[in-house]
């Protein structure tokens, strides 16, 4: 039988994107650092990951519970009731599974299932779709250039298909933030090449700042961009891949060493101790051993 010649890749999703940008050596600790020679991942994954990070993968899971149940088992318009009670048995889930992260959510859940989603007039089509989209192979080295990803939640709302992300920040983002962070612009833009017909997108956030009114707390922000402002998010997007490639061929000279970005990110980094640590030119490798493990979840490879 006939072998196919193996397609060399590059796989930039966008959070990939936004890590490179923030940070070359926390991006390089992350996605090309290998734990050890034989892990079949590059990169390195905190053992104990920061309390935002693994919040948002808990929350993430609960809500693609929830929407899944609801997609599979109730007619649209769906039933408020039903809604809450699905809510509850996921939150029940999510509290057999990790207290901590689910009672900092759950109240805010709860009120999404029972108060929000069901009157939303959201038809779900689509929960966590994975996608892969081929942008064309870099010139220099004739690694195609791919850009992976998932949404949260696709929904059709009175015909119009519509993407949503959900967020568990502290606060939702301002209308200034709204109008230039460019994810979902860039989903837009990617689901458009791959045939599905997206109109606009909404952030779904559930806020974990302590507040007395729910209501504060479950917030919907709808980004609705013009046709150039999703083009010039998704050539950003392809200007960081390139920047990455050059990286990574930086990265077999000897002796280069990855630029670290300080600023207000590093009090959030999972890699502070290891980074400071290094940057003295102290040994690394017990912390490494004990304080990490190979990539897995969450950072894909390159
Ligand atoms: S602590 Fe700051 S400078 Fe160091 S890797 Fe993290 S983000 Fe970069």
């Amino acid at each position: 039988m006939e072998t196919l010649p193996k397609v060399e890749t590059i796989r930039i999703s966008y959070s990939k994107a936004q890590a490179f940008k923030s940070c070359e050596y926390k991006f390089w600790l992350a996605h090309v650092r290998k734990y050890a020679d034989d892990s079949v991942k590059p990169g390195l994954m905190p053992n104990e990951k920061s309390e935002a990070l693994r919040r948002g993968t808990h929350g993430h899971l609960m809500m693609e519970w929830f929407h899944n149940e609801v997609k599979d088992t109730l007619e649209f318009p769906y039933d408020p009731q039903e809604c809450s009670r699905i809510m509850s048995s996921v939150v029940a889930r999510g509290i057999a599974l990790n207290y901590e992260d689910t009672s900092t959510i759950m109240k805010q859940m709860l009120h999404y299932a029972a108060n929000v989603f069901p009157y939303k007039n959201w038809r779900i089509l689509e929960v966590e779709k994975e996608y892969r989209l081929e942008v064309g192979r870099d010139p220099i080295t004739g690694l195609m250039k791919v850009v992976p990803g998932t949404i949260d939640l696709v929904v059709d709302i009175s015909g119009t298909v519509v993407i949503i992300d959900h967020k568990f920040s502290a606060d939702a983002y301002k209308p200034d933030r709204i109008e230039i962070e460019p994810q979902i612009p860039v989903y837009i833009g990617e689901m458009r090449a791959l045939g599905i017909p997206v109109r606009y997108g909404i952030y779904n956030f559930m806020r974990t700042r302590k507040m007395n009114n729910v209501e504060e707390q479950v917030v919907q922000e709808p980004v609705k961009p013009n046709d150039i402002r999703i083009q010039q998010s998704f050539a950003d997007h392809l200007t960081t891949i390139v920047k990455i490639i050059e990286f990574q061929e930086k990265l077999k000279q000897p002796g280069f060493i990855p630029t670290r970005s300080a600023s207000n990110n590093c009090d959030y980094c999972d890699f502070r101790r290891l980074c400071k640590t290094a940057l003295k030119g102290e040994d690394t490798t017990a912390m490494i051993e004990h304080g990490f493990t190979a990539n897995d979840y969450g950072y894909e490879d390159l």
